[in-house]
C-alpha cells in the first residue's frame, strides 16, 4: 500500500532521514516509536508528501507520490492535482485535531466530502453519521466541536479522516494533547480500525497500545531504522543499546 525506497530528507545541511526503506502492507498496522527529535513526524510528513523528501522514492499503491518522472528520466515536482489524487488514498489524524469551531461536528466530518469529493448533501450526511457512530459518537453529530472533550474532538478528527475512506492512515501522536483520562478512548478507536484491517502508520509514545495494536513496531533513532519487528521481540529483546535504553523511560 505504501512503500518508501531509500528515502532521505535534510532541512538546510541538517540530514534528518536518511536512506529509509520501508514497506506498509494491506491491513498492517505499523508503530513508529523513537526519541524526540529522531524524526518520526518529518518521516511521517514524507510518507504524505506534507514535506517534500529529497532522495528516494515514496510509492502509494504503487504511484509515486509528489514527483512525476520527466522526459529524461529526471524527475519533477507533481502538478497539485497529481498530488491529491495521489494522495487520496491516504487519511492524516495529527496530534492537534483542528476541526472547524465553526461548524458543527458533521459538517466537519462532510466537509470534504462535499467540497472535495463532490458528494450529494444527503448522501455526505449519511456517510457521515456511519462514521460518527463508528468512533462512537452517534449522538455528537450536530453539537459544536467546543462543546467535546479532547477525547471526542479527536474521534471526530479520526471519523472526519475515515469518512473519505482511505486505504492507509497515517496517525501522528494522536493522543498526547490528551489529558490522561481521555487517551484510552481514542486508542480504543485505534484499536478497533486496526481489527477491521485499516492499514496503518502510527507515530506513539503508547508503548502499551504498541505492543498490543501493532504487527511491527519500528525504533527510529537520528534519522535512521535503528530496529524493528514484531512487538514482542523489540520490546522483550532489544537489539541495540540505544533501543533498550529508550525503552527504560516507559518501564
Ligand atoms: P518528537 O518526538 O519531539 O515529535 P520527532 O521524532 O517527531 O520528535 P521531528 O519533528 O521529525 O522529530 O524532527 C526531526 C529533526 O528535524 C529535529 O532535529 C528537528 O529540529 C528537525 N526539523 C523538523 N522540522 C523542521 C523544519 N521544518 N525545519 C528545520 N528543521 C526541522
Ligand atoms: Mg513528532
Amino acid at each position: 500500500v505504501l512503500e518508501a525506497r531509500g528515502m532521505s530528507k535534510q532541512f538546510g545541511d541538517h540530514r534528518v532521514l536518511e536512506d529509509i526503506n520501508l514497506a506498509v502492507k494491506g491491513s498492517e498496522v505499523v508503530c513508529l516509536i523513537g526519541p524526540s527529535g529522531s524524526g518520526k513526524s518529518t518521516l511521517l510528513r514524507c510518507l504524505a508528501f506534507l514535506e517534500a523528501y529529497d532522495d528516494g522514492d515514496v510509492f502509494v499503491e504503487g504511484e509515486l507520490l509528489g514527483y512525476d518522472r520527466g522526459a529524461n528520466g529526471r524527475r519533477l515536482r507533481s502538478r497539485p492535482a497529481r498530488l491529491r489524487e495521489v494522495r487520496r488514498d491516504m487519511g492524516m489524524v495529527f496530534q492537534q485535531f483542528n476541526l472547524w469551531p465553526h461548524m458543527s461536528v458533521i459538517d466537519n466530518v462532510m466537509e470534504a466530502l462535499v467540497r472535495v469529493r463532490g458528494m450529494k448533501r444527503d448522501e455526505a450526511r449519511r456517510l457521515a453519521l456511519e462514521v460518527l457512530d463508528k468512533v462512537g459518537l452517534p449522538e455528537k453529530a450536530d453539537v459544536w466541536p467546543s462543546r467535546l472533550s479532547g477525547g471526542q474532538q479527536q474521534r471526530v478528527a479520526i471519523a472526519r479522516s475515515l469518512a473519505m475512506s482511505p486505504a492507509i492512515m497515517l496517525f501522528d501522536e494522536p493522543t498526547s494533547a490528551l489529558d490522561p483520562e481521555l487517551v484510552g478512548e481514542v486508542l480504543q478507536v485505534m484499536k478497533q480500525l486496526a481489527e477491521e484491517g485499516m492499514t496503518m502508520v502510527i507515530v506513539t509514545h503508547e508503548m502499551g497500545f504498541a505492543a498490543q495494536a501493532a504487527d511491527r513496531v519500528i525504533f527510529l533513532d537520528q534519522g535512521h531504522i535503528l530496529e524493528q519487528g514484531v512487538p514482542k521481540q523489540l520490546f522483550r529483546a532489544p537489539r541495540t543499546e540505544r533501543l533498550a535504553q529508550f525503552l527504560q523511560n516507559y518501564l
